[in-house]
């Protein structure tokens, strides 16, 4: 019989844990239990595969739909359309930025600047 060396409960020879307050036994900690029951961790081991194999498949997926995802974008025309020039520098930034990529400056959305590209034009 071994005494739990935190509450002192009695604890059954080849327990791996206290049965009243979990602490590894010198057992369980020689034998590296890292669950309170060696089926529990298999069975945790066994999903652990089932999911590494769905996650290799869905990686795959993923990546196909990533590679297909870019080809569209590559198939699609080089046009001024999808950015937003900054009136301040006139640099060219992506759809939806907010703010200039190159000089800071406050990027009107395409929405806003449409026909007022230029601020000092109607003043
Ligand atoms: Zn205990
Ligand atoms: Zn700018």
């Amino acid at each position: 019989m071994v005494y739990c060396s935190n509450c002192g409960e009695k604890i059954a020879d080849d327990a791996y844990f206290c049965p009243k307050c979990g602490t590894k036994t010198p057992i369980g900690k020689a034998s590296k239990a890292a669950y309170p029951a060696d089926e529990l961790r298999d069975a945790f081991y066994q999903v652990g595969i089932e999911l590494e194999r769905a996650f290799n498949i869905a990686a795959h997926e993923t990546h196909q739909a990533i590679l297909k995802a870019r080809e569209n974008m590559q198939q699609k025309p080089a046009s001024t359309q999808g950015t937003v020039v900054c009136s301040s520098c006139g640099t060219k930034n992506v759809s939806g930025a907010v703010f200039c990529n190159n000089c800071g400056a406050k990027v009107a959305s395409a929405e806003e600047s449409h026909g007022s590209t230029w601020k000092n034009e109607c003043k």
